[in-house]
């Protein structure tokens, strides 16, 4: 006996059409192996729906590549000497560096013309280049002969406004200095909130259900369900999981098999409805009308239920793939 846990496709599908009438195309963003879930699995559902991918490095390209021929940017810089692999995968090469800027020069000219992306953000944690930085970055960049795709990312709820202005600025400064910028991307999932499209969206954990703000029609994509392996009438059981839950006499109880062993959010027990969660058994009280076995399905929001857990939204869905 194993709990099923599963994608739905179509709500998937779905999900990428619902960001994409928010105005721009859809850049799946299927980095860590697609959450967890599988990049390649993902790309079988969301290849017609989808502009492009997201991966952080060549060897998640590499990964990808036979499943899609549609294009694959990267967020990481290649390491030096290996943007040539970056490139005949197909993939779209980040720079964020004079060392990676100089090798993408030599491609260019080697291949006749290449384009690269580069990020304009001063936060560690992402491969990009800091806003006061542009103006030397242009001046080395544009007799380069690259075209440029330029992104940010809104890492700061506080400082979103000083993100975007330093963005906006960048564009014009490489702009004034010669450089060819092809196109711009700035949202990720939680930022679609705020009309950030510019040329693309950028979705991750969108496209499984969450919105994280923005008004998107989505809907949860997680199928979680677990076999009965008991059931308590009535005044049968007073005690749930390690004893600290007592269980209401009028109450029945079913105990499912899942539990944090299965990724299960052990948080989730909140001593109403799911009353414990063990490694393997989940205790929860039956309510008429619900199927007691569907611990996550169609009814749910990814959201409310990362926060209930206490977790991210991109961390109940890591998690929960993680088997
Ligand atoms: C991971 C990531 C995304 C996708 O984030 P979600 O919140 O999952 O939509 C977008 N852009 C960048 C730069 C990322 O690192």
């Amino acid at each position: 006996m194993r709990p099923e846990i599963s994608l739905d496709g179509d709500a998937l599908r779905a999900n990428a059409d619902a960001f994409a009438a928010l105005g721009a195309p859809v850049a799946a963003v299927v980095k860590h192996d697609g959450y967890g879930w599988g990049a390649r699995r993902l790309v079988r559902e969301l290849d017609d729906v989808v502009e492009s991918y997201v991966v952080t490095d060549a060897d998640e390209l590499a990964d990808l590549r036979p499943a899609t021929a549609k294009p694959v940017r990267l967020l990481a810089d290649a390491p030096p000497g290996r943007l040539a692999r970056v490139l005949d995968l197909g993939g779209i090469p980040n720079v964020s560096s004079r060392a990676a800027l100089a090798e993408a020069a030599g491609e260019a000219a080697r291949r006749g013309g290449l384009t690269v992306r580069i990020g304009i953000l001063d936060a560690a944690g992402w491969s990009t280049i800091r806003p006061e930085d542009a103006r030397a970055f242009a001046a080395a960049l544009a007799p380069a002969g690259l075209a440029v795709e330029l992104w940010t990312h809104l890492t700061s709820y506080e400082r979103a406004r000083e993100i975007l202005e330093g963005f906006v600025a960048a564009e014009r400064t490489f702009t004034a200095a010669g450089v060819r910028v092809v196109s711009t991307d700035a949202a990720s999932t939680g930022a679609a909130r705020r009309g950030l499209a510019f040329d693309r969206l950028r979705v991750g954990v969108g496209l499984f259900g969450a919105r994280l703000g923005a008004s998107v029609d989505s809907r949860c994509a997680l199928r979680v369900s677990a076999p009965i392996v008991r059931r308590f009438g009535p005044g049968e059981a007073r005690w749930a999981g390690y004893g600290d839950t007592l269980i209401g006499v009028d109450r029945s109880v079913v105990v499912l098999r899942c539990g944090y062993g299965d990724g299960f959010p052990k948080t989730l027990a909140d001593g109403a409805d799911i009353l414990s969660v063990g490694m393997q058994f989940t205790a929860r009280v039956e309510h008429d009308g619900t199927d007691p076995r569907v611990l996550v399905g169609a009814s749910d929001d990814v959201d409310e239920l990362a926060a209930r857990a206490g977790m991210t939204s991109q961390e109940l869905v890591v998690g929960l793939a993680w088997r």
